[in-house]
């Protein structure tokens, strides 16, 4: 673009389109907090229509964790594009069953086996309907301020009224728990009951993380009553909390485990329920086509699934992720202490961090602040109050050092703001 004017055109006619063919109220929402349009991408960085770059510590929830346009990445899924982008739906697909393996490597205890989607929301619906196939039960456990997705089946077990009310009737036999309360989980796993479906720590929830041995429990609770356990992993998964899987901090394998969001490398969109033979023996072994995706699977996602995996491992992401956690949650410690009138909480595992503050609109202001400084982030979708910061694995600690000054800073300034108001 050639001039400010320009830039300014430009930005002006993105968002009339987004107020005429896309989303009018989220248009007001993401100008209103300071986002431009997004340009291109590279490492920890994202680039606006101005050219300003932004420190990624949001990592799109979890879909970063190799950065943005990872180099291996970015070459297989080029490989792939010029052998066999898309599946021909009728022959074998190696590329599939290449990341399968793998997918099974790195799974805890007997989950061996592969169902490929396109996103996190499908990957749980895999998981909601092979429960319920596999037991021949309809009961379905859930936690308060849960998130898996927004379809229907998926919503149906969101533990927040706002996101399930307008669609109701859902899926019958959804019942919810506090989460973290091995005991009421206990009282309401039955004979009756399908699965349990738990974040192993909850995301958009507020980055809550459940006291040590609930996972262990609630695996045994289901064991007892021939129930499914399964483990959203679509966030938490692969190296985000500083091991490779959330539940890995408890040491309980899951019946099934949806996953996405990370899986596709930050460079495709990729998805997976992955579960045990008994699981895919009564559904599948009954009918080979009892569930299914067209894209699923497809070529080129799986490509980009077979690089990040690889990265993961040859650059040693998850104990990065681990000694990198430390240092951001020590960090946002020592600003909690600075700020205690604002921040009442901080916590996290790895690098998924939240900070809770006192008040609702707190966020809301300290966003635009980062934004300003060159730091994107936002906040928990079912706990406003938190902000997560969930930034790529690869981050050097030069930059989380610079995130956490201008975390800082944005939260002094606010807390200037705030005090001119009242
Ligand atoms: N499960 C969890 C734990 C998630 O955090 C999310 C998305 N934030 C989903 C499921 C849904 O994933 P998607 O948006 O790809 O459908």
């Amino acid at each position: 673009m050639s001039s400010s004017l320009d830039v300014d055109q430009f930005y002006e006619t993105v968002i009339e389109k987004y107020n005429r063919h896309i989303n009018p109220s989220l248009a007001r929402l993401m100008s209103f907090a300071g986002f431009g349009a997004e340009i291109r991408a590279e490492g920890c960085y994202i680039y606006d229509h101005e050219d300003r770059k932004f420190l990624d510590m949001l990592g799109g929830y979890g879909v970063f964790t190799l950065g943005h346009r990872h180099p291996k990445v970015v070459e297989a899924v080029k490989t792939q594009l010029d052998k066999m982008p898309l599946s021909g739906r009728a022959f074998f697909s190696p590329v599939a069953a290449d990341l399968a393996e793998k997918i099974s490597e790195i799974t805890p205890g007997n989950l061996d086996f592969v169902f490929f989607c396109n996103s996190g929301t499908e990957a749980v619906e895999a998981g909601l309907k092979l429960a319920k196939g596999a037991s021949g039960r309809s009961k379905i456990v859930s936690t308060h301020n849960a998130f898996h997705g927004k379809t229907l089946g998926a919503l149906s077990t969101i533990g927040k009224e706002k996101y399930r009310k307008p669609f109701a009737p859902l899926i019958p036999g959804v019942s919810f728990v506090e989460f973290g309360n091995l005991e009421e989980a206990i009282r309401e796993i039955d004979s009756t009951t399908a699965c349990m479906i738990i974040e192993p720590i909850q995301g958009e929830g507020g980055i809550n993380i459940p006291p040590d041995g609930y996972l262990t429990g609630l695996k045994a609770a289901c064991a007892k009553h021939g129930a499914f356990l399964i483990a959203d992993e679509v966030q938490t998964g692969l190296g985000r909390t500083g091991k490779m899987f959330g539940g890995d901090h408890d040491g309980a394998a899951p019946d099934l485990m949806p996953l996405a969001k990370a899986i596709g490398g930050g460079v495709m969109p990729l998805g997976c329920l992955v579960g045990t033979s008994e699981i895919w023996e009564a559904t599948f072994g009954k009918n080979p086509l009892i569930h299914s995706s067209t894209f699923g699977g497809n070529p080129l996602a799986c490509a980009a699934g077979i690089a990040a995996l690889e990265v993961i491992a040859d650059d040693g992401l998850v104990e990065k992720s681990r000694i990198l956690g430390e240092r951001l949650l020590l960090g946002m410690k020592q600003i909690h202490k600075n700020h205690s009138d604002l921040i009442c909480d901080v916590r996290g595992r790895g690098l998924m961090v939240g900070v809770e503050f006192s008040l609702d609109e707190v966020s809301e202001l300290v966003v635009p602040q980062l934004l300003k400084r060159g730091v994107c982030v936002a906040y928990a979708l079912n706990n406003p109050r938190v902000l997560r910061f969930e930034p790529p694995l690869i981050i050097s600690e030069k930059q989380i050092d610079f995130a956490l000054e201008a975390f800082e800073s944005s939260v002094s300034e606010t807390s200037e703001l705030l005090a001119t108001l009242v």
